[in-house]
């Protein structure tokens, strides 16, 4: 975008619009279509009807991918830079932000439970970006002659309550009763940064054994989601790889080089969105969620250079603390439907991702 012309005031914020294909409940309702994407231009038209008169609304993004954009499309085109950058040292964050039922989780994860038993370590075309960055950092890694270490934990936000999705014990017994659930501290590490205490961290060394976490992770959280009731529109996950690389200077020293990607699905933009005018209401109604309000407060504020950035305000900024603003690298993915019906949730979702340009 032409702010980001002005090196100085750089901010690595990316903001790049999916709109998934019309689906088959909305081809059934004869739902007209009122997103028009154009991936070239980096442009989406919304069709409005005001007081009976067609206006559309044209928002820019950093790229657009419409309809018709596969996974690699979008992994090759937006993501592979980022991944570099993870390599070379730096914490970056990927979100999926957007209404629930818009290809989030599609987008994150796709469909990777094929991806074990696909052939010679390809990936299926529906690998979304976590598995596709997986393979990229295994394959960067294997072909370089040098040390490394990868690690990966995976976790579940739901009511600023942090769940591990990796941890082995067995859902049942923590479902008979839902106090037992294991709710996780977020404490200071007292050296500027936060740890999850009692959190599973993997240490991985082939991408094969991260797809095996990740389905097991998935897993987890959906059959929490049932037995405990849970609204999975309203919970975050958070997939974090962490990749040390020792290598030699050609003094002969060594450095170790530590980058950490963070792949977030967030909950439903549906729970902010309706906050609005009746925010006092929907946050009596439990509607609102803090850590996906104060993301939003935390990116504008990075954006918009404004001297206090207000991580501290939620579970999920605290988390992402050292991996949003400075000399990181941070992309928004905000996933809309074409339909007439999320027209409203459309809407604001382009208003939200817009301003976070
Ligand atoms: P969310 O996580 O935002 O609630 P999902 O990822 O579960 O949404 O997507 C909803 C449905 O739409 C799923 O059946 C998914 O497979 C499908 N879908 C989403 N995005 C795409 C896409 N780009 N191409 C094909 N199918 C998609
Ligand atoms: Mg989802």
């Amino acid at each position: 975008a032409s702010c980001r012309q002005d090196k100085e005031k750089a901010v690595n914020v990316q903001v790049l619009l999916r709109c998934r294909p019309i689906s088959d409940d909305e081809l059934r309702s004869n739902a007209p279509q009122v997103l028009t994407c154009n991936d070239l231009q980096r442009e989406v038209a919304v069709r409005q009807t005001i007081a009976g008169k067609q206006i559309d609304r044209v928002f820019t993004f950093d790229k657009v991918f419409g309809p018709s954009a596969i996974q690699k499309d979008l992994y090759d085109q937006a993501i592979i830079p980022i991944v570099n950058e993870v390599l070379e040292g730096f914490n970056c964050t990927i979100f999926a932000y957007g209404q629930t039922g818009t290809g989030k989780t599609y987008t994150m994860e796709g469909e990777c439970k094929r991806a074990k038993s696909a052939p010679n370590g390809q990936l299926p075309p529906n690998a979304g970006v976590i598995p596709r960055a997986v393979k990229q950092i295994f394959d960067t890694l294997e072909s370089q002659n040098a040390e490394y270490s990868v690690k990966v934990t995976f976790l579940e936000l739901y009511n600023e309550e942090i769940t591990d999705l990796l941890a082995p014990e067995e859902l049942s017994k923590v479902t008979l009763d839902e106090k037992q659930k294991k709710s996780l501290p977020l404490m200071e590490d007292g050296k500027g940064g936060v740890l999850v205490r009692g959190l599973e961290e993997e240490i991985v060394t082939s991408a094969g054994e991260i797809f095996t976490l990740l389905e097991r992770g998935s897993t987890k959280r959906r059959t929490a989601e049932t037995l405990l009731n849970k609204q999975s529109s309203r919970s975050h996950s958070l997939f974090s790889i962490t990749i040390h690389i020792k290598e030699a200077t050609p003094e002969g020293e060594e450095l170790i080089k530590c980058g950490k990607l963070n792949l977030v699905d967030l909950a439903g933009s549906e729970n902010i969105s309706r906050s609005g005018a009746r925010e006092g209401r929907a946050r009596e109604a439990g509607e609102i969620n803090k850590s996906l309000l104060t993301l939003g407060r935390v990116i504008t504020a990075l954006v918009e250079h404004l001297g206090h950035i207000p991580y501290r305000d939620s579970k999920l900024t605290r988390l992402l603390r050292d991996s949003l603003g400075g000399r990181t690298k941070t992309c928004i993915i905000a996933t809309v439907s074409p339909s007439v019906h999320c027209l409203e949730e459309t809407l604001s979702t382009l208003d939200y991702a817009h301003r976070a340009k």
